[in-house]
């Protein structure tokens, strides 16, 4: 059972508003990946950056996708490459650097989904930078 714990605005969360799990598998939406996805935290490593990032495709976050992109693409073609996707499940299997105090992370991963209802899996490793406002997406 999980304590209920304060939200960062000093109100407990409304009783109806059971946690559910956050889009990156790493625990509760509302404890890891909605902080980053809304400004209310900035990603301490390139791997929580990356999370984030899944979770923001998984939810559709186009702002967050761009923000955290260092050479973005425009809304419109995260738009159409988002378009009938359903992404189901992140496994991150190698992390290199991109720790506290470090300004370069690589991230390899395989993200799950479905297109069209065709299950599908995306292996690709990222490369990450620090910049002034935080962890990004390089390539
Ligand atoms: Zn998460």
């Amino acid at each position: 059972m999980q304590k209920m714990r304060l939200k960062s605005n000093g109100e407990y969360p409304a009783p109806h508003a059971a946690p559910h799990a956050c889009p990156c598998g790493q625990g509760f939406f509302d404890q890891c990946c909605d902080p980053l996805l809304t400004g209310k935290a900035s990603a301490a490593t390139a791997a929580a950056l990356m999370r984030s990032r899944y979770s923001a495709f998984a939810s559709g976050n186009i702002d967050y996708l761009i923000h955290t992109h260092d050479m973005p693409p425009t809304p419109a073609q995260l738009r159409k490459s988002m378009k009938g996707v359903v992404w189901t499940r992140l496994v991150i299997d190698r992390i290199e650097h991109g720790g506290y105090g470090e300004n370069h992370g690589v991230v390899a991963f395989r993200a799950f989904f479905s297109h069209r209802g065709v299950a599908s899996v995306l292996p690709e490793t990222s490369q990450f930078k620090r910049g002034s406002t935080g962890w990004i997406y390089v390539s």
